[in-house]
């Protein structure tokens, strides 16, 4: 069972202790304690509960980097995509994208089956050792009519057709990092949430020193650890002081996607181009505006993504009505017929994210890779600092970062704990018959430990609530399996229940009740948990279902 049990971590030498547990966080761990490494990850709030949460949920294989030519970056995004659709395939399905295509030029067909068939060709191994069910189809060219019938209101002068090609969409980005995360605690790592890292120091006998306090009692605990990766995402700088490059203050972008309660576009993933003028620098190609990705998910509507500086302290970042209210109306623009109004609006995705500069038409220019560095401090040389700008390539990353340990340490024998597989019962009562099918698409292979939870149940008893398809098994589960320690973190992070969209009052109430039930929670901390998920959703306007 995996224990938020830093006293024991703390008795350990480490090979690797991993600061942050996001998609780099996550995937680092995974693959250093697949080779063998003594592993520790430690996040300060919740797993994915930053940046990795807050995305488009498009795990790409880079099909808008042939306008670079950078087929290199291209090969990272399809072979890590890969990966993660292979671990945790009831979490990913393909996504059908499509962009309207308009003249002759760059914007036209030509262009597009040129790039649909290149695309194809390197991505040639795409579906290598996934279930059929994933696979990802060949792109192709639409006609002007079958274009419209997806997107009937789009503008049609010169309106010639349009491309489709296919990436995959997470449905769950929370869970496929928790993937990574109870994956690397099957290979002997250990991994704890609401544990900060405070100070990083180099000790005389060649380990790093690291203070960890333990939010959830304030203890805090020294770790020690022959390796360190900091993959603390825009904290980067602040979590190990020594990660700033040399007189370079990185700047950053703050990102956002809306997520609208109305269905614009239900079967496919579609692309509209921005009235505003972009130019991205770095493109061989240049087509003038950034695009807009309209997606179909948890029957709503993702909208992104639109950037602008923020020189905000991570822990402040905070999305205004305002800056809501100014996408609505860019959304209205892009495609009237949307007729979007801010009470559409049922939740959004806001993170900072690596940019370079802003040009004097005021377009931000991202950065474009991902990259890793030793801070240039004497005895910092076994620190490896993380600047992710992708979701999606974060195995790749990872990859790379195991090389780099292995070429200076070697692993220890020997793990911090070993987990024992649950016993799993195969002889299932007609009450577990009843919910496996739901779990598993909820839970992929670990439906079956959840239901090992339902043993002693009654039919008549399993919901928290059944109009959500919440069983109290599942929460048992959480709790005892996946660290799950707060309400939030079984709302927003570990079944999809608030993620589109604020699950209302009652259900909150039935939730904290039980969890207060197995975790002693007064009344006050009750409604401590409860304004803690509220606030998660200002400043929208919440319905109550
Ligand atoms: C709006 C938006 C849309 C996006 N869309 C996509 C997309 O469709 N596809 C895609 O591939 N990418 C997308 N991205 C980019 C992608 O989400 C990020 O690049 C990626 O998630 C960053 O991961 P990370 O692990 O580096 O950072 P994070 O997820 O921020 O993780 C860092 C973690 O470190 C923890 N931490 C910080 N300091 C400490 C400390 N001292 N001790 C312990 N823990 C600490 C934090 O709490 C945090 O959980 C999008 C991003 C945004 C914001």
């Amino acid at each position: 069972m995996p224990t938020r049990d830093l006293t024991k971590l703390s008795a350990d030498i480490l090979d690797v202790l991993v600061i942050g547990g996001g998609a780099h966080g996550a995937t680092i761990a995974y693959h250093v304690s697949k080779a063998g490494y003594r592993t520790a990850l430690v996040e300060k709030n919740d797993f994915c509960g930053a940046t990795s949460a807050s995305s488009l949920k498009i795990l790409h294989g880079g099909l808008r980097y042939l306008q670079h030519l950078n087929i290199k970056r291209m090969r990272h995004s399809i072979t890590a995509r890969r990966e993660m659709m292979g671990l945790a395939p009831y979490l990913v399905q393909p996504l059908a994208c499509m962009m309207p295509l308009y003249g002759k030029g760059l914007r036209g067909k030509r262009v597009m089956q040129a790039a649909l068939f290149l695309n194809d060709c390197i991505g040639w191994d795409r579906n290598d050792d996934l279930p059929p069910a994933i696979h990802l189809p060949r792109g192709h060219i639409v006609s002007e009519k079958q274009c419209r019938q997806i997107i009937p209101d789009i503008e049609s002068e010169d309106l010639h057709g349009a491309g489709v090609w296919y990436d995959a969409l997470a449905v769950d980005t929370e869970r496929l990092i928790l993937e990574y995360i109870l994956g690397s605690i099957d290979h002997g790592a250990m991994a704890v949430n609401y544990a900060e890292a405070k100070a990083v120091a180099k000790g005389d006998d060649d380990l790093y020193q690291v203070t960890i306090q333990d939010r959830l009692n304030n203890e805090t605990h020294q770790l020690k650890s022959r390796f360190i990766v900091n993959a603390s995402g825009p904290w980067l700088e602040q979590s190990i002081q020594a990660s700033k490059k040399k007189d370079t203050k990185q700047r950053w972008a703050l990102a956002l996607n809306i997520v609208s309660r109305k269905k614009i576009f239900t079967e496919y993933a579609v692309a509209l181009e921005g009235h505003g003028k972009y130019e991205d620098k770095d493109a061989i190609i240049k087509r003038g505006k950034r695009l807009y990705f309209f997606v179909p998910w948890r029957g709503h509507t993702m909208i992104g993504t639109e950037y602008r500086e923020s020189i905000a302290d991570p822990d402040d970042l905070e999305v205004k009505r305002e800056m809501i209210q100014n996408m609505v109306e860019e959304v209205n623009a892009i495609y009237p017929s949307a007729q979007l109004t801010y009470e559409d609006i049922s939740f959004f995705h806001a993170g900072l994210l690596p940019m370079r500069s802003q040009s004097e038409e005021n377009t931000i220019q991202m950065e474009k890779n991902s990259t890793f560095f030793s801070p240039e401090i004497p005895g910092f040389s076994r620190v490896l600092s993380v600047k992710g700008v992708k979701y999606t390539t974060a195995p790749h990353i990872a990859h790379e970062i195991l090389k780099v340990i292995q070429k200076q340490i070697q692993p220890e024998s020997g793990t911090v704990t070993a987990k024992k597989s649950p016993g799993i019962a195969t002889q299932w009562n007609p009450v577990q018959l009843q919910c496996k099918g739901l779990l598993e698409r909820k839970y992929g292979r670990r439906a079956v430990h959840i239901l090992s939870f339902m043993e002693n149940e009654e039919d008549s008893d399993i919901w928290i609530d059944e109009a959500s398809s919440l069983l109290k098994a599942e929460v048992k589960y959480l709790l005892s399996e996946e660290m799950a320690c707060k309400l939030a973190d079984i709302v927003l992070r570990r079944t999809g229940l608030g993620t589109a969209e604020y699950p209302g009052r009652r259900v909150l109430e039935k939730l904290v009740n039980y969890m207060g039930g197995m975790l002693a929670w007064n009344e006050a901390r009750k409604e401590q948990e409860i304004e803690d998920v509220l606030r998660r959703y200002a400043p929208l306007v919440l319905q109550e279902s």
